[in-house]
């Protein structure tokens, strides 16, 4: 299936690496132009870029913290200068900072749903005016399958990711009647330096959870998300599309 993203200008949050850079990179092998953002991985954001442009399009790496609304205001406009506009926003960037809440800080609490929550709020406002002005665009958030069934000692990431998914919802309805869609991918277990080295017993567990009997690869989030952010999946907004092995069954 052609996705039709040629020539499209995007912008993904936390784009130099893990799962931001496949998706980075999926956009760009599907034709389109892709801004990343990053706030310190700044060798693994423009080896990212570099790895972009290696499919002929244009490539951007921009240093701004997601949690930052003004920033972002300014890394919308640098993009959509330097692209000539933008069509898809994929809020991306995410932290975790994981533990029991009888031993969570105010702080460990406050990072996380800032960097998570508030970064979508910050970006998906940058990116209105730019898409009604072209008369359509498509947002998709990063969610998890935790935001959905929960997890014991990750109710900061947990709320977070909640948040993402009623934040999505409500946003959908709001700009639905301006041909501007927007959806969240919940990835289950993927791996990536979030869930870091993993001895053989925790695969086995982590495994056994898992319906297909394997954690998932951020190429196979990327996917989905070039699907929802092509004209494929035109009909489909305010939709949390799992992308989990089976987990959250
Ligand atoms: P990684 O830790 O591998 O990468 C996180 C990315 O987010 C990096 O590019 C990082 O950039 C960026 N980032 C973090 N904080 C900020 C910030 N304040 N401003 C800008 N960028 C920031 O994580 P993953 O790739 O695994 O996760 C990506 C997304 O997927 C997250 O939203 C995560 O919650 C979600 N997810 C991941 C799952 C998994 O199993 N891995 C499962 C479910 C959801 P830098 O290094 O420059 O800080």
């Amino acid at each position: 299936m052609a996705l039709e993203l040629n020539q499209k200008n995007c912008l993904v949050t936390g784009g130099g690496r893990g799962i931001g850079k496949a998706i980075a990179l999926n956009l760009a092998e599907n034709g389109a132009n892709v801004a990343i953002t990053y706030s310190r991985s700044a060798d693994a954001a423009n080896q990212t870029a570099a790895e972009i442009e290696k499919h002929g399009v244009k490539g951007l790496a921009l240093q701004a913290d997601a949690v930052d609304g003004e920033k972002a205001a300014e890394v919308v406009n640098q993009i959509s200068e330097a692209f000539g506009g933008l069509d898809i926003l994929v809020n991306n960037a995410g932290i975790t900072k994981d533990t029991l809440i009888l031993r969570m800080t105010e702080e460990q609490w406050d990072d996380v749903i800032t960097t998570n929550l508030k970064s979508v709020f910050n970006y998906s406002k940058a990116v209105l005016r730019p898409m009604m002005k072209q008369r359509g665009g498509s947002i998709i958030n990063i969610g998890s399958v935790v935001g959905i069934g929960g997890n014991a000692g990750q109710t900061n990431y947990a709320a977070s990711k909640a948040g993402v998914i009623g934040f999505t919802k409500s946003l959908a309805k709001e700009v639905a009647s301006r041909n501007i869609r927007a959806n969240v991918v919940a990835p289950g277990y993927i791996t990536t330096d979030m869930t870091g080295e993993l001895n053989e017993k925790q695969l086995e567990a982590i495994n056994a959870a898992i319906p297909l009997g394997r954690p998932g690869e951020s190429e196979e989030v990327a996917k989905a998300v070039s699907f929802l952010a092509s004209p494929a999946s035109s009909y489909i907004t305010g939709a949390v599309i799992p992308v989990d092995g089976g987990m959250g069954m």
